[in-house]
């Protein structure tokens, strides 16, 4: 079954010192059913997608059935979350092992809500359908966008109720991932682990993740720098397209720089900083306005676990470590300036830029307008459609944005090009991925959201079926709310 299903395991994390993980089977569930695969995803790791489907496939995305060459297990790891800092590690999730594609990369595979684990506390293990298929559809739209992610491939149904504050159908997830390597897991190493097992799982992110630093003349220093590199850039991409995470603790934030734990993360409709999701973000800490400053906080938890290894001189060790820091802000606003000059159709750099960008980002937020729509609108040449058409503001911008254009040497034509390929036509908006999770989870209907995947699968596209997925939800008294612990 194995050999023909595709699966080809390397457990390279399983050969880390002990305490970074417990062996851990996921626990079976009764009538495993398969809801969903990722078919291309599926290929491109290698694994065929007829076998996957068989019931012998489904057993496997359920946790029934270890594939030859698995070696579930847990993963410890800590974390601050909304700046607290405690124990953590996968509580309702198992890795099965590193898939080795055809091409030779390696990917983890992981079953989230496969049931209880050591470090599940007080939780049951389990996740709920409606959490599970909304990770799978905005983790591919955030795959399609471009943006460095956790991807989806495959959801079943277990045959289980799970009671949260009602009974609700529980499911599994797999997500594959360039590796399940966080924030917390340095933290955990340097709270609960000997100086060995820090340097052990240092060394071990720099040969999957950074090989080209390994004999950098400090390459933990490196680690530190590739990983705010890489954060930067991650999340500048996020707010070019208006992503907000939502819970973006240390135990959320990956060393390869990937986008992981979708909860209660939602795309803004209307230009505002101070967006904020998640039910119990009641302070605003990880609002769309601040993901930058937590990045770079979450970074300084990382160098502060770190520190032991970037010298033997403690203070020095910290200088190295500000030293460092300190570039995430040019680094952010580097790659942020670069998104955004595509955005309005800018091919150079020029010294005003920035200011130009801020007039926009005002004028929205003061005018309420529509993130994305606003970017098509000027995409497609329809000021008309922008909330803040005919104010002095807006005349006074377009003429600046206007003169910009045309001080580079690209036509109006590549200019147009360039926004086409830069704003999506489309993102997963709250009130569209809802009417997909109702339908598949009240009436066992996939076909909203298989819809729904399709346009989101070519964000870059500006077909006519990709207009009525722009339209605004119907305006609602209660603002949109996500939930944590799903
Ligand atoms: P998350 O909010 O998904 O990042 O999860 C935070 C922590 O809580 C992680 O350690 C999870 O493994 C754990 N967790 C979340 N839900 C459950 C659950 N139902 N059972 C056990 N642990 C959970
Ligand atoms: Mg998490």
């Amino acid at each position: 079954m194995t050999k023909k299903s595709g699966w080809n395991f390397d457990n390279s994390y399983a050969r880390l010192p002990k305490v970074f993980f417990s062996n851990t089977n996921p626990t079976p569930v009764s009538a495993p059913e398969l809801v969903k695969i990722n078919e291309p995803l599926a290929a491109a790791l290698g694994l065929n997608v007829e076998e996957l489907k068989s019931e012998d496939g489904a057993a496997v995305f359920a946790g029934n059935s270890i594939p030859e060459g698995a070696t579930p297990l847990a993963q410890a790891y800590a974390g601050h979350q909304f700046g607290h800092f405690t124990m953590l590690g996968d509580g309702r999730a198992v890795l099965i092992g590193e898939q080795i594609t055809p091409q030779g990369d390696r990917f983890d595979i992981q079953l989230k809500g496969s049931g209880r684990t050591p470090y599940s506390r007080g939780g049951d293990g389990r996740a709920a359908l409606g959490p599970m298929l909304r990770e799978y559809i905005i983790s591919e739209a955030m795959h399609a966008l471009g943006i460095p992610t956790t991807r989806s491939l495959a959801v079943v149904t277990t045959g289980e109720e799970i009671t949260r504050e009602t009974y609700l159908p529980g499911a599994v997830l797999t997500r594959v991932a360039a590796s399940h390597l966080r924030v917390g897991t340095f933290q955990y190493a340097a709270r609960w682990g000997s100086i060995d097992d820090l340097r052990a799982l240092a060394d071990y992110a720099i040969k999957r993740h950074y090989p080209a630093i390994e004999k950098a003349e400090n390459p933990y220093l490196s680690l530190l720098e590739e990983v705010i590199k890489r954060q930067a850039m991650l999340i500048a991409k996020w707010q070019l397209v208006g992503f907000i995470h939502g819970v973006m603790n240390t135990d959320n934030m990956t060393i390869s720089g990937e986008t992981i734990d979708y909860g209660p993360c939602a795309f803004m409709d209307k230009f505002d900083l101070a967006t904020v999701f998640s039910s119990i973000d009641r302070e605003g800490r990880y609002a769309y306005g601040n993901q930058p400053n937590i990045g770079v906080w979450n970074l300084a938890r990382l160098a502060e676990a770190l520190l032991p290894l970037l010298d033997d001189n403690e203070e020095q060790a910290v200088t190295l470590a500000q030293e460092k820091l300190s570039d995430f802000a040019g680094l952010f606003k580097a790659n942020y300036l670069e998104g955004m000059r595509a955005k309005l159709g800018i091919f150079n750099e020029e010294e005003q830029d920035t200011a130009l960008i801020e007039g926009l980002n005002k004028m929205m937020q003061k005018y309420g307008a529509d993130y994305t729509n606003t970017f098509l609108a000027l995409t497609f040449d329809k000021p008309e459609e922008t909330a803040f058409f005919g104010t002095s503001e807006f005349n006074e911008w377009n003429e600046l944005w206007q003169a910009r254009l045309g001080r580079q040497k690209e036509s109006k034509e590549n200019s147009q090009e360039l926004m086409r390929n830069s704003n999506p036509s489309v993102i997963p908006r709250n009130h569209r991925v809802e009417e997909a999770l109702e339908a598949a989870v009240e009436e066992g209907d996939y076909s909203v959201m298989e819809r729904l995947l399709e346009v989101l699968s070519s964000p870059y596209e500006h077909t006519p079926e990709k207009k009525e997925y722009c339209t605004l939800p119907a305006p609602s008294t209660h603002p949109y709310r996500t939930f944590c612990g799903t």
